[in-house]
């Protein structure tokens, strides 16, 4: 699939500034924090906050559109365990400040199929564990509605996990029953077959395997 946002590119004088520390990865990183990458990570959050429309790339909230405060560059395969994408522009997006902490070193690539640490960056959708902001759609995964986040795939229930979206329904009373999340993505799936003049027998049928099984 094309990208579905436009990856960073780096400017000349840019990419010679991060050549030493990039692909060898034996730096720490935290080197990313380095007062000599400030103007890079400024046009980079500059970037994807044009890019995302100003939207959170898990939590579709507003970010805020000046300075770094609530508008943090996201690694989305995290940059304490993936040193080699530090400056991969397709691992690269911006989050809101809730988002990146929540998330925080999760690992999100799935591993390859010979085991081995992946040099290159994948592409393939199905290679990552979270809904990824460069290559799925998010409305595939998750149904989102105010601060409901309803999860429609594994894709969709990982990233409800890891940026805990469902935190958000805590303050009406949501105690964090896993079931509760379930049953509101089968209401979801149902009230959108019935609008759109869907067969719903097997949404019904399904709704009542998940009731048996509370049984
Ligand atoms: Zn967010």
């Amino acid at each position: 699939m094309a990208n579905l946002i436009n990856p960073y590119t780096f400017s000349q004088q840019e990419k010679s500034t991060i050549t030493p520390t990039s692909p060898n990865g034996d730096s720490n990183s935290d080197f990313w924090n380095d007062e000599q990458f400030a103007s890079l990570r400024s046009n980079i959050r500059k970037h994807y906050r044009e890019e995302q429309k100003g939207a959170c790339c898990y939590c579709k909230s507003n970010l805020s559109h000046t300075g770094p405060g609530n508008c943090e560059i996201e690694h989305i395969a995290p940059r304490s365990r993936y040193k080699n994408f530090i400056f991969e522009p397709k691992n690269l997006a911006v989050s809101c400040q809730d988002c990146n902490r929540a998330k925080s070193d999760v690992d999100t690539i799935k591993p390859s199929s010979n085991k081995k640490p992946r040099k290159r960056y994948p592409i393939a959708s199905n290679s990552f564990y979270i809904v990824h902001p460069h290559i799925d759609r998010y409305a595939d995964h998750i149904k989102n509605d105010g601060d409901f986040y309803i999860p429609e795939t594994d894709k969709g229930r990982f990233t409800v996990s890891a940026c805990k979206l469902d935190l958000r329904l805590h303050q009406y009373g949501y105690t964090g029953d896993s079931n509760f999340l379930e049953l509101l993505a089968l209401t979801s799936e149902l009230a959108k077959k019935m609008k759109n003049g869907a067969e719903i027998s097997p949404s019904i049928k399904q709704f009542e395997r998940f009731l048996d099984g509370l049984k």
